[in-house]
Parts: structure tokens; C-alpha cells; sequence
């Protein structure tokens, strides 16, 4: 069986990691207008990147759980096993996954806008920077998909989802496009669509099956089950 997962930052809220839909749209009491877009970039590149420096601090302080584990160890059950994340934290690795595409970017990592090099961030970033790779000053920016930018990987999950069996949903809201619609191309390929999440989202009615948990319930006894 050919799997395809998508998880949003419902997998990690129990790890302690806050999501948008449960703080009334704010990410750690910021609008993502002012964290998450380009324009804020621009306008005040202090500000975005003291709150990536800080969103990336405090992955020191939080652990995978059972769900992430659940999901590491399900990719060894099948024939072949693609797990997407919205998720720009990095619990998916630490709890083991391997095949594993961020298509949000990551908060470890850094962009250059210059001479588009990435790499891995040591310590914080600052609107001084200086790119390890073309010595271009201030030139570096947290490689993190901000609203309005082309997510990465869509050609490769667009494939995995044309050619999969079973499509799971797992702690989204269903709010955030293209990431949103992988539901109704899975369904268009026959794939079995599942959603798992603590309360339905915004695409409830596209997803063939539900169960409704928190992830460390439920991801876990849907692997287990199949
Ligand atoms: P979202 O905040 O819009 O939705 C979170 C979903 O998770 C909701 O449907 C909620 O009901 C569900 N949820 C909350 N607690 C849960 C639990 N314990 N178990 C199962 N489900 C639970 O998040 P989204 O859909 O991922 O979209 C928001 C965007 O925000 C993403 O693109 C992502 O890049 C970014 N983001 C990432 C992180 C992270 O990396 N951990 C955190 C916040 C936001």
C-alpha cells in the first residue's frame, strides 16, 4: 500500500507547540501579517526575525510524542510512505521519520536571498547575517514558506498523491491552501481519504473517514488498526 500523510501543528500542541486555530488566529499572540508574510519582512525584519530566533529557542524545550513516534513507525510498515508537514518544527526527524518533506521550510534552517543558498542556522539570526555561502551581508532570511509564497516540494507531493492508496489528514485545519486541497486530489486518484484531528476541519465533508482525538490517541491506534 502507497501512503501519503499530511500533518499540521495540531501533531505538535501536545508537545507544547501552539497552533494558530486554537489561539484565535495568532501565532504566540502574533497576527501572521506581522510574522508570516513577506510584506512584514520588509516592514520590519527585526521583529519576523526575533520571532523566528525565538519560535526556534524554544524547540529546545519540546520533545516528540507518541504521534510523532506513531508516525516514524508506521513508515516502516508499507511499501512506500510520504509524510508531508506544514510544520516548520522539527519533531518529525527527532521522533525518527525519514521520508519526510517540509513543504512550509524549517525553522533551523536559513534562505539567502542573493545567492539562494541554504543552510543550517547556528545560534540566532540577525538582519546583519552574513551568508555562509556568497558573503553577502543581511542577505539571509528564516526558510520558512510565508503566506503568499510558493510552498516547496509540489511537484513531488502532487506525484505521491496521484499514485497513492490511503491519504491521512492529521491535526490541520484545512485552512491553508495548496496544502488544503491534497484531500480532493487523493479522492480523485481513489485513494481511501482519512481525516485525524480533535475536531473536524474546514474540509470535513471531502475526507471518506474521521476520527476525531487528540493525536497522541489517535494516530497511533489508526496505524495499528490498518
Ligand atoms: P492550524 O493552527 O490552522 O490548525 C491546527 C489544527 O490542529 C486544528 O484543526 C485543531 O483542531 C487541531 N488540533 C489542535 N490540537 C490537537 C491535538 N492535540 N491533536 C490533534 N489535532 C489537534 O494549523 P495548520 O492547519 O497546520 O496551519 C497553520 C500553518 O501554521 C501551517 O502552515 C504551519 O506552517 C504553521 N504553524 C506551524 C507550527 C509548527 O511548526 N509546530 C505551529 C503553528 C503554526
Amino acid at each position: 500500500m502507497k501512503v501519503v500523510v499530511l500533518t499540521g501543528a495540531g501533531i505538535s500542541a501536545e508537545s507544547g507547540l501552539s497552533t494558530f486555530r486554537d489561539n484565535d488566529g495568532l501565532w504566540e499572540n502574533h497576527r501572521v501579517e506581522e510574522v508570516a508574510t513577506p510584506e512584514a519582512f520588509d516592514r520590519n525584519p527585526e521583529l519576523v526575525q526575533r520571532f523566528y530566533n525565538m519560535r526556534r529557542a524554544n524547540l529546545k524545550s519540546v520533545e516528540p510524542n507518541a504521534a510523532h513516534v506513531a508516525l516514524a513507525q508506521a513508515e516502516q510498515q508499507f511499501e512506500s510512505f510520504l509524510l508531508v508537514t506544514q510544520n516548520v518544527d522539527d519533531l518529525h526527524e527527532r521522533a525518527g521519520s525519514k521520508n519526510l518533506l517540509h513543504m512550509h521550510g524549517e525553522l533551523l534552517k536559513q534562505r539567502c536571498v542573493q545567492c539562494h543558498d541554504v543552510s543550517e542556522i547556528i545560534g540566532e539570526l540577525s538582519v546583519n547575517a552574513i551568508c555562509p555561502n556568497c558573503d553577502g551581508v543581511g542577505s539571509l532570511r528564516p526558510d520558512i514558506v510565508w503566506f503568499g509564497e510558493m510552498p516547496y516540494f509540489m511537484d513531488d507531493i502532487m506525484a505521491a498523491l496521484m499514485d497513492c492508496d490511503l491519504f491521512v489528514s492529521i491535526g490541520t485545519s484545512g485552512s491553508v491552501y495548496p496544502a488544503a486541497g491534497f484531500v480532493q486530489i487523493a479522492n480523485q486518484s481513489g485513494a481511501r481519504t482519512v481525516e485525524l484531528n480533535l475536531e473536524p476541519g474546514d474540509l470535513q465533508s471531502e475526507f471518506q473517514q474521521a476520527q476525531y482525538g487528540k493525536a497522541t490517541a489517535v494516530v497511533g491506534e489508526f496505524f495499528g488498526n490498518l
